[in-house]
């Protein structure tokens, strides 16, 4: 079945597989109707109601002043139309922030969403997502860290700075999706690592750099396509001691001498091959960074997950549709699903919670329909108490009532999000202009202007001459890119001293914005193999340079 996007005008298909996980989720008031939105446009819908700020923003309550995805403008002068309220942590969770109290009756008259948000509203949402973290006060939807500093997505790690979905993890700085590792700088993908810096797709490697789809490697430098190996430069054997030299010679502190070693590694991976996609014990799926899965399309930074489909970063879940981030079971369109989901439709948030629709910032709930930031509740609809009866015979008259508007299954439309489009998510994976922005009746955030006038490219370029760290980190740099200025904090300064990393030039968010940069595209594209000439899925763009090989051809090379 073909369907054409209202948004895009783009035509996508609906398989007989999607139609019966229609049919399934929600099966007790018959289903969800096909999507009206092609995946792309659903995804932008669900992306532009996650931040991807790291600001500072006052706590409703007390007052505190605490790092926050939503921008202190928010809620406030120009942009009062958001009406948000954001707690911090401690004020959220505290027994006497009862949401219940801004419950109240559903009226037939009107459509949903507008009741529902004119209640969401004005209950107060979690300024940042943070819980259980010790000298951690600057990241956000991070839990159960310590000594970490300027992350997104961060959980039991320690001494991490700057970077965006580390698990498990110590002493891992400027990097982006970093798992059971120490000692890292500069990496994107890598899983069991160990003293690994400026790789790309590497698992199981140790004291070494420069790595692109490696396994197993140790004291391994300007590498691609190697299984176990050891001493190994450009792809090729050498002796320790010209490892060593050459180690030594990258590694001084200075940043022209890792710049050259970035410009080596360029040139070097010209001429080497590429995987379509990373599918790592996958079967019957597509995608890119796949692994331990089944059956499971269209998805990205996706692992041990079944039967799931357009869905990005979610791990151990099943019976997925359009679910970006974490995990759960039986989910339809939800951005921040679980942890701990079961039965999610429509929400964001919803921890520890079954069977909630269209709700917001929820723990451990249960039958739930348009509520926000209850806590262990049960039978709520518009954050009213009903008995068990009465709220499904009124979820379901609800549900037939959305049937009518055009609302039934779809996600919260982007113009209730309390966000301006760019400082989201959306605009990272979806990027839009201003005025296309503004032209399709969503907010815009204008950015506080650079810092003119002023020398730039100031910092040192020797940094192992800089001798008091407390004094240093007290000073205070123009980013040479965006023009904006920022500091360094001491425990960064350390990190890049101990491993021989000259000080980067650039403010923390453009070095964020870089890291992304070498992620790629979350979109299929067909391409030829170069060398068996099949037609594979691939997220390299068209511009990549690079030879890319379908599974079976890849295998070749690296084994
Ligand atoms: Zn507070
Ligand atoms: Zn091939």
């Amino acid at each position: 079945m073909e369907r054409v996007c209202a948004v895009s005008g783009q035509k996508f298909e609906i398989t007989d597989e999607d139609l019966r996980f229609y049919e399934k989720i929600a099966g007790e008031v018959g289903g969800v109707p096909v999507p009206s939105l092609c995946p792309n446009e659903r995804g932008r819908r669900r992306w532009a109601w996650r931040g991807k700020e790291l600001c500072m923003r006052d706590c409703d309550k007390c007052g505190e002043n605490v790092m926050s995805w939503f921008p202190p403008e928010l809620g406030r002068a120009g942009f009062e139309s958001a009406g948000l309220v954001t707690y911090c942590d401690e004020c959220f969770r505290a027994e006497e922030f009862d949401a219940l109290e801004y419950g109240r009756e559903f009226d037939f008259e009107r459509p949903f969403f507008e009741q529902f948000f004119e209640m969401a509203r004005q209950v107060p949402r979690h300024i940042s997502n943070s819980i259980n973290n010790v000298n951690s006060e600057y990241i956000i939807s991070s839990h159960r860290n310590k000594n970490c500093y300027f992350m997104d997505e961060l959980d039991y790690c320690w001494d991490c700075y700057f970077g965006y979905n580390i698990q498990h993890s110590k002493n891992i700085v400027e990097s982006i999706f970093v798992r059971d590792s120490e000692i890292g700088y500069d990496l994107a993908k890598a899983e069991n690592c160990y003293a690994v810096f400026c790789s790309h797709n590497v698992f199981h490697c140790s004291d070494s750099a420069f790595l692109m789809n490696c396994r197993g490697c140790k004291k391994c430098l300007f590498c691609a396509n190697l299984r176990q190996k050891e001493y190994h430069i450009l792809n090729r054997p050498v002796s320790k001691e010209e490892f060593e030299n050459v180690w030594k010679e990258i590694f001084c502190g200075r940043r022209s001498a890792l710049e050259d070693a970035r410009r080596r590694f360029a040139e070097f991976l010209k001429d080497q091959s590429f995987p379509a996609g990373i599918l790592i014990k996958t079967e019957e799926s597509s995608g890119n960074y796949l692994s331990n899965c089944k059956n499971v399309k269209d998805s990205y930074w996706v692992d041990n997950c079944k039967d799931c489909r357009y869905c990005t970063d979610i791990h151990f879940s099943r019976d997925c549709y359009d679910v970006n981030i974490y995990e759960g079971e039986m989910l339809y369109e939800c951005i921040h699903a679980g942890p701990k989901g079961y039965g999610q439709i429509c929400s964001q948030l919803a921890w520890f919670s079954s069977d909630v629709w269209y709700c917001l910032e929820l723990r451990s709930c249960r039958d739930l329909f348009g509520c926000a930031g209850l806590k262990n509740q049960q039978y709520c609809i518009l954050n009213r108490q009903y008995s068990k009866d009465e709220y499904f015979d009124l979820r379901a008259r609800i549900v037939e009532h959305m049937r009518e508007t055009g609302e039934w299954g779809e996600f919260f439309p982007i113009e209730y999000s309390p966000y301006p489009y760019n400082v989201t998510m959306a605009q990272r994976f979806h990027p839009l202009s201003r005025e296309e922005v503004v032209g399709r009746g969503w907010k815009w955030l204008d950015e506080e202007d650079a810092v003119v006038g002023e020398s730039r490219g100031e910092v040192p370029d020797d940094f192992g001459s800089i001798e008091d760290l407390d004094e240093f980190s007290q000073r205070v740099f123009v980013c040479a890119e965006s023009g904006k200025k920022f500091k360094f904090v001491k425990a960064e300064l350390k990190f890049y001293k101990q491993y021989g990393l000259p000080l980067p030039v650039v403010a923390p968010t453009v070095r964020i914005e870089g890291m992304w940069k070498k992620m790629g595209e979350r979109r299929l594209r067909e391409c030829v193999c170069s060398d068996c000439g099949e037609v594979v899925s691939t997220t390299f763009g068209e511009d990549f340079e690079g030879k890319i090989l379908c599974e079976k051809c890849y295998l070749k090379v690296v084994w």
